[in-house]
């Protein structure tokens, strides 16, 4: 237990001239009052008001605070009347414990307009004496601290009231440590698990990280030594709870965290900050974006550093916070700091009451309470304190009554996806405080939300860019890669299935004879899915599928045997006239009519397939032609060049080209030494400076025609070539 010479030293080491008599005559009378009776813990139940006393130390307040602090639970738990306290104290001591028992009776985990007033109150408390606050913020240090001996029903409220309220309110009046030991205590009994392993992970490397700490800081320090700085290098781990807070907002594992350990230099003076910041930017190479001048401009609660973070001396990233010591004093201790450093030369303030009054620091506080909001419907109320306590938060109440805390600017999805993902998936609007809202609608803080959904209702990509949370992003993410897939698969299957009926071939037939797995594999795709998946994308053509799902020459035999029908008759002449062979060589045989299809064009050296035609012989299609996937697949015959035959086919060249002497020379030699004949040539000069050149060639095969084709190409000059159709001529 804190003896009364611990706590008269604390006061004294801050304030010399501390009046040190109600102290001594408070520590007196509570362990009067209290005798007998014990905490939870088992130990007397005066240890609890010693240690907040000397917690209030730490924020070193006035001799009434701490005497407030001491006498805090009198009231409320010995029966001592407020009268009493005036008498025995002082009416400002009297004063100050009725407003922290008043504070004490506050229960935040309630009904909307019960915690809309509870909240009222604690404001009024603030403002009215900011002290008030100051000693239940010691209170509930204490509290949580102590919390593993209560039932588990009671640390989970306590827990989770205390991150809710308490830590957001000890980081809105800048008092870092105990907003980082309450978020940690909270942590440890509202997540059990994630924090044990946390503080495992952090506890099993110990001695290498402080070996590391060790190290860097001394690399530091000479650095600064040799440019005559002397700030003072400290480094250690950031508390569980923003380990946790990174790992989940970034989805990262505690092995990701590159910047687990926070270094800090205090410096001398303001100046010195900038000097030390140019001095560790000059030795190692800051990250960019990564800079942040919160000394020009403060944060909210006072906040004053410079951040950087650099590649540091053994190539891992460092995070480095850059202050003098008064800004550090501030960034620790918050509005108690601020007090003493403002009113420094004065000697020391006895007006601490009135800090949260005459502080710009506090401006957000004084408007609030003399703002008309204080008297307005408490829902309102709320949504404005919320705000201003709380700015990067958005609160809003389920129809129950829960209030749920979102990043501002979430919308009605994002509360969806925080109560079930099944909702997020099919949310199709709010109604939000009864009126119907949009998908977009940003949720207002006190606004009670009921989610509208619809079995038919499904996550969109622009749902990414309404959403402001990243529960509900990762969930549509990973809803949308689902269903794009699946998707991708159904289309593919309907193009495919499509194309296949134009030939009258059945893909349900085909897949159940597993010529459909049997084609996807030739095609080197693990599993038909992915096959047509890459067909509903349009990454591979239908066509390049059928040609691997027609019957091969003997079905075709086969089918010719069955029942004629006028289509089959000329089809068996035309295969009679083939003679037995399964494949025709079309240059071959002379007295078979063929021609080659319009579409496509064949030549030489091109796979090929032949159709049977009514009267005119077979018209051959280059394979794949999908002109030709359309025609009845009964009338394909397998046809191939013939090598031995040597004939040549018109082609049409277009070439655009640069209208320049010499052009159609050099173009007409690349013809020639590419082996083809040129029958006619155009030019037509554009207005542009170009010309159009028309060549009609002789060729003898495709890969002729490639070459000759990429030597054009290459001309200087040339732009573009291409085949055109000749549309008269045929053979
Ligand atoms: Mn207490």
């Amino acid at each position: 237990m804190i003896s009364l010479a611990e706590l008269l030293q604390a006061v004294t080491a801050y304030d010399p001239d501390f009046d040190r008599d109600p102290v001594q005559r408070a520590y007196t009378f509570v362990q009067k009052k209290h005798s007998g009776q014990t905490r939870a813990s088992g130990e007397p139940y005066v240890s609890h008001v010693t240690e907040v006393a000397l917690l209030a130390t730490r924020l070193q307040l006035d001799s009434s605070s701490i005497v407030t602090a001491l006498l805090h639970d009198t009231v409320e738990d010995t029966g001592v009347t407020l009268e009493h306290l005036s008498e025995e104290f002082s009416p400002e001591v009297a004063s100050l414990v009725d407003g922290v028992t008043k504070l004490n009776k506050i229960n935040f985990s309630s009904q909307a307009e019960k915690q809309a007033e509870n909240f009222r109150k604690m404001l009024l408390a603030m403002a009215e004496d900011i002290r008030v606050l100051l000693i239940k913020l010691c209170d509930r240090t204490h509290n949580m601290r102590t919390l593993e001996y209560l039932s588990e029903s009671r640390q989970l409220r306590i827990a989770s009231e205390t991150m809710e309220i308490y830590a957001p309110l000890a980081h809105r009046l800048g008092i870092n440590w105990m907003k980082s030991e309450l978020e940690d205590l909270s942590f440890r009994f509202l997540k059990p698990k994630i924090y044990m392993d946390i503080r495992e992970s952090v506890a099993t490397r110990k001695e290498e990280r402080e070996n590391y700490i060790e190290r860097t800081s001394s690399l530091v320090t000479r650095e600064l030594e040799q440019n005559n700085l002397s700030g003072e290098v400290t480094g250690r781990p950031k508390n569980f709870y923003s380990i946790y807070r990174k790992m989940d907002l970034q989805g990262l594992v505690f092995e990701e965290i590159y910047d687990l350990i926070a270094f800090r230099i205090i410096t001398d003076s303001l100046m010195d900050c900038y000097a030390t910041l140019g001095v560790i930017h000059a030795a190692w190479k800051p990250i960019p974006g990564r800079f942040k001048d919160y000394i020009a401009m403060p944060k909210p609660n006072g906040y004053q550093s410079l951040h950087t973070t650099v590649i540091g001396p053994e190539g891992s990233r460092v995070e480095i916070q850059i202050r003098s010591q008064e800004m550090h004093d501030i960034a620790e201790r918050g509005i108690a700091a601020h007090w003493a450093y403002k009113d420094s030369q004065e000697g020391r303030p006895t007006e601490i009451k009135d800090a949260a009054r005459n502080s710009a620091q506090f401006a957000w506080l004084r408007d609030l309470v003399e703002s008309e909001s204080l008297h307005s419907d408490p829902v309102e109320f709320m949504s404005i304190v919320k705000e201003d306590l709380f700015p990067e938060e958005v609160y809003a109440f389920t129809p129950a009554g829960e209030l749920l805390a979102f990043s501002s600017g979430a919308t009605p999805i994002d509360f969806a996806y925080y109560i079930h993902s099944e909702i997020g998936d099919h949310c199709l609007g709010a109604r939000v405080n009864g009126q119907q809202v949009a998908l977009d609608y940003q949720l207002q803080n006190g606004d009670t939300v009921e989610v509208i959904t619809s079995r038919s209702q499904h996550p969109s990509k622009d749902w990414l860019n309404i959403v402001a949370t990243s529960k509900a992003k990762q969930r549509i993410r990973a809803w949308l890669k689902n269903q794009e897939q699946s998707k991708s698969v159904s289309v593919g299957k309907e193009l495919l299935s499509r194309d296949l009926k134009k030939i009258k071939f059945n893909y349900n037939k085909l897949y159940k004879s597993g010529e459909v797995e049997a084609a996807s594999e030739s095609m080197g795709y693990g599993d038909v899915d992915s096959m047509l998946s890459e067909i509903g994308h349009g990454k591979i053509a239908t066509d390049d599928v059928i040609v691997r799902l027609l019957p091969d020459e003997k079905d075709l035999d086969d089918k010719l045997t069955g029942e004629e029908t006028a289509i089959q008759k000329i089809f068996n002449r035309a295969a009679r006239a083939f003679g037995e062979r399964a494949s025709v060589k079309v240059n071959g045989i002379n007295d078979v009519v063929f021609r080659f299809a319009k579409c496509c064009d064949p030549l030489p050296g091109d796979e090929i397939l032949g159709f049977v035609t009514r009267g005119r012989g077979v018209t051959i299609h280059r394979r794949g032609c999908s002109q030709a996937m359309s025609y009845d697949k009964r009338r394909i015959i397998a046809v191939e060049w013939d090598d031995k035959v040597q004939s040549f086919r018109r082609i049409r060249l277009q070439v655009l080209s640069l209208d320049k002497i010499g052009i159609l020379a050099a173009m007409s030699h690349c013809i020639s030494n590419g082996g083809a004949n040129i029958v006619s040539a155009q030019v037509a000069a554009s207005p542009d400076g170009k010309a159009v050149n028309t060549f009609e060639v002789k060729v003898e095969n495709s890969s002729q025609l490639e070459i000759i084709k990429n030597s054009l190409e290459n001309l200087e000059g040339v732009i573009k070539v291409e085949r055109h159709k000749i549309k008269k001529e045929e053979v």
